[in-house]
C-alpha cells in the first residue's frame, strides 16, 4: 500500500531519537503518525534506532484501532491491503485514542527518573508549568493504559504525558515539533547523574571466569553495584515495564561468601534460569553470557535512571501483580522473542 510522504519523516525522527541512550533503549519506545483513516506505528519488538534501515512501521486502520480500545479487544486490526507480517506496537491504542498526527512515546532517563518518585510532586509540577501536561500513575501497558488515558484526554487538551513508572509520551503537529517537545521536556526535568567509581575489570573477569556471566558491554553499567544508592533501589524492585519484561524482576545481589556458578546451580534447582543480570556490591554487574542487546539495554537505563536519582528520593517500585502481568503477558513474550532475534 501507497506510503505518505511525511512516514519518511517518522522514519528519520524516530532514527536519531532511538539512537540517544537517554531517550531509548533496546526496543523500548514508539511513534506514530496519522495519515486519513491510517496509522502508522512502530511494530512490536523492532527498535526505533533501525527505523531507517529497515521497514519498522505497520499500517492499521485507525477508526477500527478506536473502535477496538472502546471494546476492550486487545487486537488490532491492519489497514485493508497491509503485506506486513509484523504485529503493530503493544501501545498502538495509545497512539490511535491521541489526537495529536504525530505521537512520540520515549523512555527518557530524567523523566522516568521523576516518573518512580512519589515525593516531589510539587517540584515536578514547577519544572512542567507552562506546558499542557498530566501525570498518569502506573497501569499496565496497552489497553489498561489506553483506557486511563481516554477518561484524562477527554477532560482536557494534553500534549505531554508523564506514564507513572514508565516514560513520557509527547503529540504534536509534526515529526520535528514532537521532537522538540521531547527534548523541551527532558531539559526541564534534568538531574546530573551521580559519577560512577571506577571499576577493576580484572577482578571482574577472574570472577566470571568459568561460569555462565560476563562483563556487560556499557561500563556505566558496574555503578549500579558500586553506587550503593544506586545499589539500593536497584535490588528493592523494579522501576518500570522494561525492566521486567527483559531482565526480569528486581535485580539479584551476589551474597557474601556465595559465587556465580553456586547461584546458577541454586537457581537451576528450585527449576529457575539463573538470573540475566546479578550485582557484585562494590565490584560490579555482570550479565549472563547469552543475554541479548536487548537486555544489555536495559542494565545501561537501570545505571542511568538510578544514577540520576537523588539520595532522598521516595521510590514506587511495580507490585509483584504488575510484575507478574508483564512476565506472563503473550504480547511481551513475542516482544521479548523478536528483540533477541533482531
Ligand atoms: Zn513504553
Amino acid at each position: 500500500m501507497q506510503a505518505p510522504a511525511q512516514l519518511q519523516d517518522l522514519r528519520r525522527m524516530s532514527a536519531r531519537v532511538g539512537s540517544n541512550m537517554l531517550l531509548v533503549q533496546g526496543a523500548g519506545g514508539n511513534s506514530s503518525i496519522k495519515h486519513g483513516d491510517v496509522l502508522w506505528v512502530k511494530a512490536s519488538g523492532t527498535w526505533l534506532s533501525d527505523a531507517e534501515a529497515k521497514d519498522i512501521f505497520v499500517p492499521v486502520c485507525l477508526s477500527a484501532a478506536r473502535e477496538a480500545l472502546a471494546q476492550g479487544d486487545e487486537g488490532v486490526p491492519l489497514a485493508p491491503h497491509a503485506t506486513t507480517t509484523l504485529r503493530a506496537s503493544i501501545e498502538t491504542s495509545l497512539h490511535a485514542l491521541i489526537p495529536h498526527s504525530v505521537v512520540l512515546h520515549v523512555h527518557s532517563v530524567n523523566t522516568i527518573a521523576w516518573a518512580v518518585r512519589t515525593d516531589a510532586r510539587d517540584e515536578l509540577a514547577e519544572r512542567m508549568d507552562g506546558l499542557a501536561w498530566h501525570r498518569l500513575d502506573y497501569f499496565h501497558p496497552g489497553l489498561p493504559l489506553a483506557h486511563a488515558l481516554s477518561d484524562v484526554i477527554a477532560q482536557n487538551p494534553i500534549d505531554v504525558l508523564i506514564l507513572g513508572n514508565h516514560g513520557l509520551v509527547v503529540g504534536a503537529a509534526d515529526c520535528d515539533e514532537a521532537e522538540a517537545l521531547v527534548h523541551e521536556v527532558e531539559k526541564r526535568l534534568s538531574l546530573a547523574p551521580r559519577r560512577p567509581s571506577a571499576v577493576d575489570d580484572q577482578a571482574l573477569r577472574s570472577i566470571c571466569s568459568g561460569t555462565d556471566y560476563r562483563l556487560p558491554a556499557d561500563p556505566l553499567c558496574h555503578s549500579i553495584a558500586t553506587d550503593r544508592f544506586s545499589r539500593a533501589i536497584a535490588t528493592s524492585g523494579s522501576l518500570y515495564p522494561d525492566h521486567v519484561v527483559f531482565l526480569g524482576p528486581g535485580l539479584p545481589i551476589l551474597a557474601e561468601g556465595q559465587d556465580l556458578t553456586a547461584m546458577t546451580m541454586h537457581a537451576s534447582a528450585v527449576g529457575l534460569s539463573s538470573p540475566v543480570s546479578t550485582l557484585i556490591p562494590g565490584i560490579g554487574a555482570v550479565i549472563r553470557a547469552d543475554a541479548s542487546p536487548g537486555a544489555e539495554a536495559m542494565l545501561t537505563c537501570l545505571a542511568l535512571v538510578t544514577g540520576r536519582l537523588p539520595l532522598s528520593a521516595e521510590i514506587s517500585y511495580l507490585s509483584v501483580e504488575n510484575e507478574q502481568a508483564l512476565l506472563n503477558w503473550d504480547a511481551e513474550r513475542y516482544r521479548r522473542q523478536l528483540t533477541a532475534d533482531r
